[in-house]
């Protein structure tokens, strides 16, 4: 959890990010709590003491022989257990209000984050890559394209699993699964150590990651287990070093492919038809643990942003990244970047990666700390970035690449995970 003297020293600091990042919590409920808590810690303390002296004295007049003496004590004693009992009743009551609140509290933005209220905040930092000007024919959806090509079954998805959900086949799973082993490659080649992990984890992984209680509604549970589906292999991946203390001279660079899964709660409605909003996707993600140095860590942010970067330029896509605005932005991150991919049916770039710098807000709540110069723990910087998420991908590969005679290229530096194929036909 935050450092609950600082959340004190920047009290409106903590209450302006709140409200930019539309969490509703009251920084000064939460002062008034923590005063509330420390005052029934004293009051335990202090009358726990006093019973200890007077259990002490009554023991003490017993040996001796002196019950009638003893007596009085032991009545006065009673009322002390008494006073005791309601104290420390009070102060777990007051506690678990206080935990409560402290896992609310956001994080705190860079000073260059941008205002604004959502997503059409966001601010354009760089555009690359030419829009395809599909000037001699009608293009496609990527839902045409996919089943024309006999890649995608929205129908039969949904018969089996429900709304949001589909059957990927034949060039639809090699290409879901050639973006993913391309985009492993490229962080293996990046000296990134790779991992498959648990997507079935504990409460308390997603507590100390960050994810809950936020995020619990987007998460799906496991019915009568303490087992959640993650939405990201961000949440192993951080866990991985929980309570522990870890080597940092270089910066822990760590990389998972797992399936994610997410209840879309509150998108009722939006993007329900095609691959964009999906309960269950693929995703291929970075973390990295870095020491508490400000600079180094936005350093690695550009540079994670960079790794998709260059991933969506192999893939000879269209995109642009964005500084994401306050108000799009969870309550666990201090800086983020979107990149958004053109995509032809939407008419307008969409979101396929995110990168987020955190600073020690998820290493305290995970207890993941570091030996600094003079030998002292600190808690270490965290960041995570998306290399590649799929079937989202698959959209602007289709509609982009797709061709008047109905075909869709394959660029070069995904044949060798495609069987040569140099295009779907
Ligand atoms: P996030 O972890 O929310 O930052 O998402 C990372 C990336 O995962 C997004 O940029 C999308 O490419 C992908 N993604 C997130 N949610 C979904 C979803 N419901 N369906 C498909 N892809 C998603």
């Amino acid at each position: 959890m935050l450092n609950i003297t600082v959340i004190r020293e920047q009290a409106k600091a903590y209450q302006q990010a709140a409200n930019s990042k539309k969490i509703s919590i009251s920084i000064e409920e939460l002062l008034e709590v923590d005063d509330r808590r420390r005052g029934l810690l004293q009051l335990t303390e202090t009358l726990r003491a006093e019973r200890n002296r007077r259990s002490k004295a009554i023991e003490q007049l017993m040996l001796e022989g002196r019950k009638e003496e003893a007596a009085p004590l032991k009545l006065e004693t009673s009322e002390l257990l008494q006073q005791l009992k309601q104290a420390e009743a009070q102060y777990r009551q007051t506690m678990f209000r206080y935990e409560d609140l402290m896992l609310r509290v956001p994080n705190l933005t860079s000073a260059d984050t941008p205002l604004g209220a959502g997503d059409e905040d966001n601010v354009e930092i760089r555009r690359l890559g030419d829009i395809p000007d599909f000037a001699t024919f009608t293009p496609q959806s990527h839902v045409e394209i996919g089943q024309r090509l006999g890649m995608v079954d929205f129908a039969r998805g949904v018969k089996i699993g429900g709304t949001r959900q589909y059957v990927l086949a034949n060039y639809g799973l090699q290409l879901h699964r050639a973006v993913q082993q391309l985009a492993l490659d490229m962080l293996m080649d990046k000296g990134y150590e790779l991992m498959d992990v648990p997507v079935m984890v504990k409460e308390e992984t997603l507590v100390s990651s960050g994810y809950f209680p936020a995020n619990r509604d987007q998460t799906f549970g496991i019915q009568g287990e303490d087992k959640w589906l993650i939405g990201t292999s961000e949440v192993p991946l951080i866990s991985f070093y929980s309570g522990e203390l870890v080597d940092l001279a270089k910066p822990k660079r760590l990389g998972a492919v797992s399936p994610c899964y997410r209840s879309e709660v509150g998108s009722a409605g939006r993007d329900v038809q095609g691959l964009y909003r999906v309960h269950q996707f693929a995703k291929v993600e970075q973390v990295v643990l870095c020491e508490a140095d400000l600079s180094l860590a936005l350093s690695l942010l550009e540079h994670m942003t960079a790794t998709s970067e260059e991933l969506l330029q192999l893939l000879e896509l269209p995109y642009r990244v964005v500084a994401v605005c306050a108000g799009d932005m969870s309550q666990k991150n201090y800086k983020q970047y979107d990149i958004e991919t053109w995509m032809p049916s939407r008419g307008s770039y969409g979101e396929t990666h995110s990168a987020s710098l955190l600073l020690d807000f998820q290493a305290r709540r995970s207890n993941i700390r570091y030996l600094d110069q003079n030998g002292k723990p600190q808690f270490a910087y965290t960041l995570n970035n998306t290399m590649v998420a799929t079937p989202r991908i698959l959209i602007p590969l289709l509609e982009n690449h797709q061709r008047q005679d109905g075909s869709v290229y394959i660029p070069p530096v995904l044949r060798p995970y495609m069987r040569g194929l140099s295009e779907l036909r």
